[in-house]
Order: C-alpha cells, then structure tokens, then sequence
C-alpha cells in the first residue's frame, strides 16, 4: 500500500478522493497461520504489527468478533499517561509512553497524539503527600513529574473552582506535561493498516467460540468462520478474558468483568487545554477536551459485574456531581453521547502480558481503567512474550501467576472489591 503523505493528500483531493485504497486488507481466513491474535482492540491490532515489525512473524491473523474498535479501544476517553508508582508499571507505562512519542510517524498514520498534560489536582494535605509519594518516585525512575502550587494551577487552567468555600478547595496539583490524549479511532486504524501492509490478515466478524489443543498444547481455534490452526494462540479480549479463558481451560482468572462509562457534551469552544483529573476519597474524575470541541469525561466503574456495553442512573449522577465539584459551569452544557465498556479489571489493578499454563497459549488482559494508554507497550511487549516464549525484561513481572505467589502490584487495585477502585 502507497504512503499517506501531503502530496498524496493533494493528489486524491484534486481528484475528488475517489481513488484512496482501502485502509487494510479483507482477506478469507486462511486453514493455519504461525500465530492467531484474538482480539481486534487496539492491543490485539498493535500486537499483530510488532509481531511483524519487530519480530518478522507476519503469517499472523487477528481474529475479531465484531469490527475493529468496537469494544474498549473505541470506546475510552484516551487519556495517556505514564505516571505510575509500583515496580512492573513504571518501566511498562513509560515505554509505551515514549512509542506514543513517534507513533504517528511509525505507523504513517496521524493518531493525534496530543501532549497537553495531564493535571493531578489535590484537596487535603493527606493527597498532596500520596501524590508527592507517586510524582518524587516517577522522576527517580526518569519520569517526568511536577508539582504545581494553587496559584500555578490557576494559572494553568482557569475555569476551576477556586472559591474559598468551595466543596472540594483545590491546593494544588501534579503535572505530567508529556501526558495527554489520542484520538482512539485513529490508534485501531493506524495500527490495523501498518500491520495488515506488513501482511497480517485482519478477519472481522469472526468469533472464537473454542479452543483446539492436542496433547495438552494449543494447536489452533474454533471460529464462526471455522477451524484455524495455529502452534501459538494470544488472546487480548479484555471484558471477555474470563468467558475465553473458561473455555481454553484456565479455569478462574483474578480478573472481574465491570463497567465504565464516558460521557460527551456538546461541542464548545476551547475552553480547557489539558486533562484534569482527581481521585482519593473525593470521588473519581477526570476530562478533557475533544478537538472537536465536546468535553469528554468519566469517573468510576458502575460497581457490579456485568456484560452490558451501557452504564447505570447512579454513577451517571455521580460523574455530574464529581464535574460540578470542580468546573460549576459544566453545568450549563448538555451531554449529547454516553456509553459503557466492559472493563478486565484485574484484582490488583496492574495487567498481564504472559504465558499461560497451557503451552502456545498467552494472556493479555487485566488492564481496569488504563489500557488505552498502554497499547502500543502492551502489544510491543506481547508480541515479544510470543515470538521469545518468554516475556521481556519490561513485562517480567506481569505475570498471570503472580498471585499465586503473592507478589501482587498493587497500584490501585482494592483486592477483591473492583467496585471499590
Ligand atoms: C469508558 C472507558 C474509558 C476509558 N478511559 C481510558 C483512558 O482514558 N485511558 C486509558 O488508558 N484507558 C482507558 N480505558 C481502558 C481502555 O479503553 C482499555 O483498557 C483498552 O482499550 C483495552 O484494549 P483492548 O484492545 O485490550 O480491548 P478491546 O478494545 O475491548 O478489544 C477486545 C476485542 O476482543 C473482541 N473479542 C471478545 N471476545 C472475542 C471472541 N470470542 N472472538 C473474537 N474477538 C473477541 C472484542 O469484540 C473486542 O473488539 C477506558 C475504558 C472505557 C470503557
């Protein structure tokens, strides 16, 4: 397939754009391939590219059940971020932050990655500390993290509630200037046409419903497009680990099934420049602004297990008042688009990118609230778990047997009480 580039912008443009070629391929599925990627999200797609890229195994299907983006990788508010505290997250998250960096140009894609920031804003002395905790570690590992006073955050983002008496008095806040946000549309895409130009076959409408093995090792999958064979078989299904892994038999996962939701107002001129967010013991929140002008936010997952891709009344109410709280004149603009995501959060709150028990089997799942931010590391690190049979040194400590060994990271995980995050 031809670059996209500024001249071939002109050249289409000029002729009507009648003669762009499809995106990626729409092949048949072929009888057997070297690896079978489950899971077209963003994860699955990225996988499948730095298989090819990286590792040059580019016999390699994506198998999706539905369209491509069409579970979480489409439906998150794509904040990025690198700023994590446990060891096991802060190298991953880092290093997908820094492929975020040169995606664009990667690819031959424009994600529209935007480094505008993410603001940590605190209320009480007790968050200023726990998230001096976080930022003084992050910059010991060569993070970048600042700390901004009241007055620097006013600066920064005006249309915050300053008042003295307001119900969540802002003391300050801390900043992530290379964080920000991507346009989640464009990362499934960009990445399903890198890969698919490097010869992988991206088969949609193709459910797996079971799993093939012989003599105890994965030989391939039952589709609703029928057998195909495969020695390596990684799943990347987030909301739906725990129903495929039930039938590969890894049995019970520490992974619960939840939801979350996004809101989307109706577009409004700029009016906030960067991604402001708050947490610990004064609700959960967090916005942005779209370039298409609609402010778009979410706070908490909806607390009950469920496969339903659309949210509750009460966490709805909730978000509104966790936006009052800190930005009193949202409350003047309609809300025009909301939806769920069926979450894979994991009881710790960190992922897995791993082996399984089951030999040519491998797991990427666990990722809660934050696997946008982790897709093109998550599939780096994947595709070399898969290519090696062994993780790499970023991803060694997100195993799946890590809680039968009681080394849990547990970054914001609330043990077995998800719906306490
Ligand atoms: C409302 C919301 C807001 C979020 N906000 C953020 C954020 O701001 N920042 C951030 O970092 N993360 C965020 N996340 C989390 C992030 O979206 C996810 O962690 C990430 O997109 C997971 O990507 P994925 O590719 O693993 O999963 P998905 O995109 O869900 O892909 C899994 C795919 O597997 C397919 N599948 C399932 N079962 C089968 C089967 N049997 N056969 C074939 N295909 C199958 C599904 O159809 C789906 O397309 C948010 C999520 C939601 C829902």
């Amino acid at each position: 397939m031809k670059r996209y580039s500024a001249f071939s912008i002109i050249k289409n443009g000029l002729a009507g754009h009648k003669h762009w070629e499809r995106a990626w391929r729409d092949p048949k599925p072929k009888k057997a391939y070297d690896v079978i990627i489950i899971g077209g999200g963003g994860h699955g797609l990225a996988t499948a590219y730095y298989l090819a890229k990286n590792h040059g195994i580019t016999n390699v299907a994506v198998l999706e059940k539905g369209w491509l983006g069409g579970g979480n990788a489409g439906r998150n508010t794509t904040i990025v971020r690198s700023n994590y505290f446990r060891e096991g997250n802060t190298a991953f998250y880092e290093h997908s932050l820094k492929l975020w960096e040169g995606l664009s140009q990667d690819l031959n894609y424009n994600v529209m990655f935007s480094q505008r920031g993410h603001l940590n804003l605190y209320f009480t002395p007790a968050q200023r500390d726990a998230l001096a905790r976080r930022y003084n570690t992050m910059r010991l590992n060569g993070i970048d993290g600042d700390w901004l006073t009241r007055d620097q955050v006013r600066k920064m983002v005006p249309h915050l509630n300053y008042a003295e008496d307001a119900r969540y008095e802002i003391m300050g806040g801390y900043l992530q200037k290379r964080a920000g946000t991507a346009r989640h549309d464009a990362v499934n895409w960009g990445f399903a046409r890198a890969a698919s130009n490097l010869g992988v076959d991206i088969i949609q409408q193709c459910e797996v419903t079971d799993f093939i093995t012989k003599a105890g090792r994965i030989v391939g999958v039952n589709t609703t497009k029928g057998e195909i064979r495969a020695e390596k078989v990684g799943m990347a299904v987030a909301g739906s680990t725990s129903l495929l892994a039930h039938k590969a038999g890894l049995g019970n996962l520490p992974i619960e099934s939840h939801k979350l939701q996004a809101f989307v107002s109706e577009p409004l001129k700029p009016f906030l420049d960067t991604v402001v967010v708050y947490a610990n013991g004064h609700g959960h929140f967090y916005i942005s602004q779209s370039d298409k002008g609609g402010m778009v936010f979410g706070g908490n997952i909806d607390g009950y297990n469920s496969y339903a891709q659309k949210g509750n009344l009460p966490i709805y109410t909730d978000v509104a008042s966790c936006a009052m709280n800190i930005m009193p004149a949202l409350g003047r603009i309609k809300v025009l688009r909301q939806w769920a995501g069926i979450m894979d959060m994991s009881m710790d709150g960190s992922p897995f990118i791993s082996k399984t028990k089951i030999p040519g089997l491998y797991l990427n799942a666990g990722w809660c609230y934050g696997g946008f931010k982790a897709t093109p590391g998550s599939g780096w690190c994947f595709a070399h778990t898969i290519a090696h049979d062994a993780p790499h040194e970023i991803n060694k400590l997100l195993t799946l047997d890590r809680f039968e060994a009681g080394i849990h990271i547990d970054e914001s995980g609330h043990g077995p009480f998800p719906k306490a995050h």
